[in-house]
């Protein structure tokens, strides 16, 4: 069964088989995506798959409850553009920390913290190991910036260059144009690529190896960094439907991985 933590009642959710049982906690963010986008890009992005999922796909093995989206996150690099909401680090980690407390006080054993913002993740990996100890839960960490999730789902789609998907870029402009098209304004896009010293070398680049703290008016004067006048909505439709496939994968390997 599939189903959102908001649509059961308090029995419902009591009587579930806890050892079968993954919530997954939705954590996105509201922050600016460049002139063309609106800021709540990636909690659309990340509601739209959801609500995808929910009607698509199946889970024999036992119940995927989705728990009430977080549309704020932690999103200081972007402070300095209007309409950005963030919490601070120890805010965020202490609102995680509660919620995933009162998930295990219902008998919850395992979590998925289902990120769809860069800026949420080392958090995420972070406190994944915390609340494992503090509550002897299963955790795991679905993120889609930094590992090779949309890379794969990319393959064959994506036209622009190195930089061309990183934020507010092709990928989540065409995510877009597919989700909540009337919320995008085409003729306001721009393309630009990362700061100089911030791309084209074998250390320090925006994709690593090595980091640099950077924040977005470091990077960009535009606050896109990537390449959205390449994104369409056909691209995005076929990135949502590989999304739900794909996520359907991890979260059965995921359902499989005991420790
Ligand atoms: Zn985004």
């Amino acid at each position: 069964m599939i189903a959102k933590w908001e649509n059961l009642t308090r029995d419902e959710i009591a009587a579930l088989d806890k050892d079968k049982a993954i919530v997954l906690l939705p954590t996105g963010a509201t922050e600016q995506h460049g002139a063309h986008l609106p800021v709540g890009t990636d909690s659309i992005i990340l509601s739209t798959l959801i609500d995808k999922f929910v009607a698509e796909a199946t889970f024999e093995e036992g119940t995927l409850l989705f728990a009430p989206p977080l549309l704020v996150g932690k999103s200081n690099e972007h402070m300095g553009f209007a309409g950005t909401l963030t919490f601070g680090t120890q805010t965020y980690y202490a609102m995680l920390h509660d919620l995933v407390k009162a998930i295990a006080a219902s008998g919850f054993k395992k979590l998925v913290l289902l990120n769809s913002h860069g800026g949420n993740t080392d958090m995420l990996n972070m406190i994944s190991r915390d609340l494992r100890i503090d509550f002897g839960m299963n955790v795991f960490v679905f993120d889609w910036w930094f590992t090779s999730f949309w890379n794969k789902g990319l393959e064959g789609l994506k036209e622009s260059g190195t930089y061309g998907v990183f934020h507010a870029c092709e990928l989540e402009t065409s995510l877009m144009l597919h989700a909540r098209p009337e919320t995008v304004h085409m003729e306001l896009a721009v393309d630009e690529d990362p700061v100089a010293c911030l791309k084209d070398n074998d250390y320090v680049t925006v994709f690593g190896p090595y980091n640099a703290g950077w924040k977005t008016s470091d990077v960009t004067q535009s606050g896109v960094i990537g390449a959205p006048s390449y994104a369409t909505a056909e691209k995005g439709a076929k990135l949502f439907d590989y999304a739900v496939k794909e996520l359907k994968n991890i979260i059965s390997a995921f359902a499989r991985t005991n420790y």
